[in-house]
């Protein structure tokens, strides 16, 4: 299980509201992509959905639990970063167990959960090297395979392919469409890129200055964007 529900969430830093009333349902298996400009609070709402930041007001529950009264551990989440975020002086092996291993996971089962992971992302080559070996590509597998092992319930990924250049774009896209069909765990990825909203997304989300302007299907936008804002992120040219 992985469904999610966010009630009336906001979130200020001092004065300024960056999550100004944000109200969303999320449901097992879906895949929902959160596009919008630059600053709009897309990973603020991530960070939110993780339990890494409160919110000020508004609630985030997953499978009915409220994520701000569960401990890290239990909430069944794993966060993939643009920068990657892995530790330089570990190998690509021991990148994907350390959590695990700290979570006390046995050594068979972590080794069984990294066979699988870097089986699915191709990086059984590449086990016993560190990340600065490693192509950009190579060290974003690394950190999604971080996150497979886990086996989280929901899988959130903030603008996972922004460091890559347009040929790996497309690749590691793929991989991460692959990787949803064969988890079926629910996924939340952000990012700015149409094409890639357009591709993955069950459900599109748009926001705005830290406010949905729309949410559904990719089509569903496409053809008949709410206003012009959405029409300039995702609908046809007019
Ligand atoms: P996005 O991911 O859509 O580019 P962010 O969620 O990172 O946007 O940021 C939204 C706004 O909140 C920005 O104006 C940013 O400067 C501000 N912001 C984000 N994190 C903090 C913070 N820890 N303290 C103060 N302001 C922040
Ligand atoms: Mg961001």
């Amino acid at each position: 299980m992985g469904s999610l529900k966010i009630e009336n969430v906001k979130k200020a830093f001092g004065p300024v509201e960056v999550l100004k009333g944000i109200d969303l349902e999320v449901t097992d298996g879906e895949f929902v992509v959160f596009v919008g400009p630059s600053g709009c609070g897309k990973s603020t709402l991530l960070r939110v959905i993780a339990g890494l930041e409160d919110s000020t007001s508004g609630r985030v529950l997953i499978d009915g639990e409220d994520v701000s009264v569960t401990p890290p551990a239990k909430r069944g989440i794993a966060m993939v970063f643009q920068t990657y975020a892995l530790y330089p002086h570990l190998t690509v092996k021991n990148n994907m167990g350390l959590g695990l291993k700290q979570a006390g996971t046995p050594a068979a089962e972590i080794d069984r959960r990294i066979g699988i992971a870097s089986s699915m992302l191709s990086l059984e080559p590449y086990l016993e090297r560190r990340p600065a070996e490693l192509s950009g590509g190579q060290r974003q597998r690394v950190a999604i395979g971080r996150a497979v092992v886990r086996e989280p319930k929901l899988f959130l990924f903030d603008e996972p392919l922004s460091n890559l250049d347009a040929a790996l774009r497309v690749n590691t896209r793929l991989e991460i469409a692959q990787l949803h069909r064969r988890l079926k765990a629910t996924m939340i990825y952000v990012t700015h890129d149409q094409v890639e909203a357009m591709t993955l997304a069950d459900k599109i989300v748009v926001l705005n200055a830290g406010r949905i302007e729309q949410i559904g299907g990719p089509m569903e936008l496409y053809n008949a964007p709410a206003n012009e804002f959405v029409a300039g992120f995702i609908g046809s040219p007019k």
